[in-house]
């Protein structure tokens, strides 16, 4: 049927309900009392009695039933760890960051002592650290030192079953070191995975029959409603379905609604704040965003009580699925929709682009609704449609680059990454495609007399820096072209959230305000405008309000700025300025991303320039307007055309000069 844009009809009239809502304080005597409340407790010994006698161990429970607060302290507290450091793995750097601040809190003590965490950018960590909470990433790089990973006694792998790109690799990484450890005599690596889905039967299997530990969950039971007809604009949908709660339920009844990103995200507040000014017997709104791009004292606003009177709303990504749990939650609207990596084969590439979710992703979704009382899940897509959604999300290593991964892999000695033990192997055409981006890039070449690639001097360099591939080699090639300083500056900006303030209603003004630091040469170049204006006033945070600049951001960048000086630094390379003549930069940027290349073509579209796709410029670019003929550019975004995000223009010769071989063989099999 053709999708309508209506009101959203559901299946069930809206009940009404009694308020429930239970005050929590925050004294440490309240944290001990809450952390006995939790469905964990009750498994406590069996847990770490459990834990002590077996290498490895699967456990699952429901989300909010105590998993990642609650299993380290124990381990800690019964001395599993014998002396030696946990480390706890989240797939999102959110969860690393606001659990280590929960978990510090409930052991009465702050992040940075024995609960710490390590964050790309950021190592709160002391040496008495033994609870470190970290993103998977960061303890992939870690294994590149020491692949034994001999700091820890004990690795929880948690979420597991969002299988990210990074947890999939660490599964094999701390499988092979627990049998190295165990082979040479070493103290024993434990291994717990955790994980929020019953689906574990392959985690078990791949660590050697792992007994799987059920925890009891406590889950109260959600009316489930699916509208009638499928919605041509799931955003309008929920807005609307928001506001037909909002009317009738009591006051303390919140709302969690799942979108897809933080654009859509920060829109929907705005037209629930404006909405919401107009309702005169409801209770009052208090709307929160919430997304892994937030900033962190921002994103723990979601775990403050309502005030009385007042209804919270969340609005999520799939963040709030499993990973962050939210209290007195007892509606829950879901757009069924999932911003989410696709691979594409074609280019090399990783899109974002929003996709349907998958049904386990539903159901998770729909659990949040019925955590501490019995809830509503509204869903947004009709039963038809859900019963018509992939049963489980498919791990990221299926569809995503693995360039940045392959390059780790090998940096860890795993030369045969095409043998290499994954959980589920990707596919061998994308390892193929990593492989050859590598050696395009530099980081990877042949064996004179064979078929094994080797990792270069170059590649070992690029593998220092935890960045995509493609922006180590042009922080390397910066160095060869006398502009690191400048380079240093735009990667670092490319690596933070938005520095640019684009809020919808001052976006005139804002836009005024950017003017000025536009360049005819560029995004990447109007960012170092910025940079060096930002410099010049010492970071000045009227200046930055002034110019609609987020000063915050600006501060992250110069801290991560930094540290990636430090390893440059460290790798004994020069550090060069070009000063004005910011050619040099972007003959870097082709360089480096010569497989991101798009040229205008006679009918004012633009192509990439190997696979002959059509892409348009994002109008937030400084080059809407001028069309220039030959670009390169940061990333792709899917919305209703494929948009090229942050571009400068460049020479195709520079181009050409990168990789001939590419554009020769690319262009050939195009035309064909
Ligand atoms: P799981 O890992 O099983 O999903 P968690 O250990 O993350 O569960 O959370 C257990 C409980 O701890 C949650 O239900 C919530 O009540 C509380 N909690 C966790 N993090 C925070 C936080 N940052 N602020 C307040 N409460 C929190
Ligand atoms: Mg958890």
């Amino acid at each position: 049927g053709s999708a309508k844009k209506h009101k959203p009809n559901f299946h069930h009239s809206f009940p009404a309900h009694g308020s429930q809502s239970s005050p929590r304080g925050n004294t440490f005597d309240a944290l001990r009392k809450a952390k006995q409340a939790l469905p964990i407790f009750p498994a406590r010994r069996t847990l770490i009695n459990q834990i002590r006698r077996l290498a490895s161990a699967i456990v699952i429970g429901e989300t909010g039933s105590g998993k990642t607060t609650q299993i380290p302290q124990y381990l800690l507290e019964s001395e599993v760890n014998k002396g030696s450091i946990i480390a706890i793995t989240q797939p999102r750097r959110v969860a690393a960051i606001t659990v280590a601040q929960r978990v510090a809190q409930e052991m009465g003590s702050t992040a940075g002592g024995i609960v710490g965490y390590c964050v790309r950018f950021e190592d709160v960590t002391a040496p008495n650290t033994k609870l470190k909470f970290m993103t998977d990433g960061m303890l992939l790089r870690e294994a590149i030192l020491d692949p034994n990973l001999t700091r820890y006694s004990i690795v929880m792998l948690d979420e597991a079953h969002e299988r990210t790109i990074h947890t999939d690799v660490l599964f094999g990484v701390v499988k092979a070191a627990q049998r190295h450890r165990l082979k040479t005599g070493q103290p024993q690596l434990k291994i717990v995975v955790m994980s929020a889905t019953m689906d574990v039967d392959h985690f078990s299997k791949y660590f050697n029959n792992a007994p799987v530990l059920y925890l009891e969950g406590r889950q109260f039971p959600i009316q489930v409603m699916h509208v009638k007809e499928p919605q041509s604009d799931y955003l309008f949908a929920s807005l609307v379905t928001l506001f037909q709660i909002h009317k009738e339920a009591p006051a303390g009844e919140d709302v969690l609604i799942f979108l897809t990103g933080q654009e859509e995200i920060d829109s929907a507040v705005r037209s629930i704040l404006d909405l919401s000014r107009d309702l005169n017997d409801c209770p009052k709104l208090q709307v929160f965003p919430l997304y892994a791009a937030l900033p962190s004292h921002e994103q723990i606003k979601v775990f403050n009580k309502t005030l009385p009177g007042h209804r919270k709303v969340v609005v999520a990504t799939n963040i709030a699925e499993t990973s962050i749990t939210i209290h007195g939650i007892k509606y829950v609207i879901d757009s069924g929709m999932v911003k989410a990596k696709v691979y594409h084969p074609l280019s090399g590439l990783d899109l974002l682009k929003v996709v349907t979710a998958s049904r386990a992703q539903v159901l998770q979704r729909t659990g949040r609704a019925g955590r501490e009382a019995p809830g509503i899940c509204y869903r947004l897509f009709t039963e038809a449609q859900f019963k018509a959604m992939d049963v489980n999300t498919v791990p990221e290593i299926q569809r995503c680059n693995l360039a940045s991964v392959v390059l780790q892999l090998m940096a860890m000695g795993i030369s045969n990454v095409l043998s290499f033990d994954f959980m589920n192997k990707p596919a061998p055409e994308s390892i193929n495609a990593a492989l050859e981006e590598l050696v395009l890039l530099g980081a990877l070449e042949r064996q004179p007399d064979s078929e094994m690639l080797k990792l270069t001097p170059v590649g070992k360099q690029m593998a220092a820096f935890p960045l995509d591939p493609r922006f180590s080699k042009v922080i390397l090639l910066a160095k060869d072209f006398g502009c690191l300083e400048e380079v240093l500056s735009i990667v670092s900006i490319l690596s933070v959230d938005s520095v640019l303030l684009n809020s919808s209603k001052k976006r005139l003004q804002a836009g005024q305000a950017h003017e000025k630091f536009k360049s005819s040469e560029g995004d990447h170049i109007m960012l170092l405008n910025i940079y060096r204006a930002y410099k010049q006033v010492n970071g000045n945070k009227s200046w930055c309000y002034e110019n609609y600049i987020v000063a915050r951001n600006m501060n992250t960048a110069q801290q991560v700025r930094r540290q990636l000086r430090e390893i440059c630094v460290r790798q004994q390379m020069e550090i060069s300025s070009c000063g004005r003549e910011t050619t040099a930069i972007r003959r870097c940027l082709a360089v480096g991303l010569f497989m991101n290349a798009a040229e205008l073509s006679k009918d004012g579209e633009f192509m990439t320039l190997t696979t002959r796709k059509q892409v348009s410029i994002h109008p937030s670019s400084c080059l809407f307007q001028n069309k220039p003929a030959c670009v390169v550019y940061t990333e792709l975004v899917k919305t209703s055309k494929t948009y090229m995000r942050t571009l400068s223009v460049v020479d195709p010769d520079w181009l050409m000069e990168a990789a001939p071989a590419y554009f020769r063989r690319k262009r050939a099999s195009a035309i064909t």
